[in-house]
């Protein structure tokens, strides 16, 4: 995408050295059995950045996954539901995104909500953001939410609510000049092992934080996809909807937890979803920049070695060899490069230099 974002984060990211470091690092990471450049500036966009997104979203599924696993074993129950609103292709998606998003708001704000949030036991939710794209229907913005309970809810009150939630999402919808649609206004979900729901394949951790990279499964595309679509046939009409999604989606939380309650006098408060599932505040950025634990350093590039990589655009070239965790391998595709071994420090990386040319 970064060709078509000349002005968003992801053009400069992994191009650029972080400040202090005069050299660029590539790290290995032995348990992935996997190469990246250490100091390296990274954009943390997880819209745009196929890079940045995998990393983010790797992270957010894992300890998503984690968190769901232990409110379970601790008895709580956990549902998921799928949040739509009919559109059409002359729809735009930044309205769409707007639209959806304020609908939700309302009806979070609705008492007979709030009663139905009390009645079964609702202690707080998770929310995704996601879009997809078809020439057919245009853009559909969907939002996922993962609801703790209290217990596990009987079948019973488990039919009795998604009909509550339902009626007040179409009477929210309804009064923004939207309508859901006849079966997918909301769709739920209560968990990875019943068959037929549209989840089966993947978990709801998966299914919740992944949404950036994996692809579309309504039969559109997920901007991934766009972008690929536009490397492959050309089509402006794909760099087009890039510009659009990346404007409308710039700078919005994929993932969010409900907020706590404060305390009251007589009334004590309630901590925030992210608290009470034990997750870690960090933000995208942050998981992007991160170093694996047990990754360790196995080379450097000096400057003028890296500006033949990053000319020569073999960035992804250079992982590729060091992915091997083979020193020579490394070595014989910077030889191409007029780049050769300098010294090795004490740890046992290799400094390489580039050579007169
Ligand atoms: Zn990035």
């Amino acid at each position: 995408m970064s060709e078509l974002l000349p002005n968003d984060r992801v053009s400069w990211c992994l191009k650029h050295r972080q400040t202090g470091g005069a050299n660029i690092e590539i790290v290995y990471d032995q348990a992935q059995q996997r190469a990246y450049y250490g100091n390296l500036l990274v954009c943390g966009s997880v819209w745009t950045c196929p890079v940045c997104a995998a990393r983010i979203t790797e992270q957010r599924r894992v300890e998503l996954d984690g968190a769901i696993k232990r409110w379970r074993a601790g008895g709580g129950g956990v549902i998921m539901a799928a949040f739509t609103l009919q559109h059409s292709v002359d729809d735009d998606i930044a309205d769409l995104r707007k639209t959806l998003t304020g609908a939700y708001r309302t009806m979070a704000d609705r008492r007979s909500y709030k009663d139905t949030r009390q009645r079964y036991g609702i202690v707080g939710s998770v929310a995704s953001l996601e879009v997809t794209h078809s020439f057919r229907h245009g853009w559909h913005p969907h939002r996922h939410v993962l609801y703790f309970t209290e217990k596990e809810l009987t079948d019973q009150d488990y039919f009795n609510l998604q009909v509550a939630i339902v009626g007040v999402w179409r009477s929210v919808l309804s009064k923004v000049g939207r309508f859901a649609h006849q079966q997918a206004g909301v769709v739920f979900s209560r968990g990875d092992d019943q068959a037929g729901n549209y989840v089966c394949k993947w978990s709801i951790a998966h299914e919740m934080t992944k949404s950036p990279v994996k692809g579309g499964r309504d039969g559109g595309f997920s901007p991934f996809e766009l972008a690929e679509q536009w490397h492959e046939t050309g089509d402006q009409r794909y760099a087009h909807l890039i510009r659009e999604y990346a404007r409308a989606f710039h700078g919005k939380h994929q993932l969010t937890y409900s907020p706590g309650i404060p305390d009251r006098p007589g009334r004590p408060g309630r901590p925030g979803m992210k608290e009470l599932l034990g997750i870690q505040d960090k933000s995208d950025q942050q998981i992007a920049a991160e170093q694996q634990a047990d990754a360790v350093i196995m080379a450097e590039l000096d400057k003028a070695s890296w500006k033949r990589v990053y000319i020569r655009r073999w960035r992804g070239v250079i992982l590729k060899a060091a992915s091997t965790g083979k020193q020579a391998d490394l070595a014989a595709v910077l030889e191409k490069l007029g780049v050769a071994a300098a010294e090795t420090a004490d740890d046992g990386h290799v400094l390489y230099r580039a050579q007169s040319p």
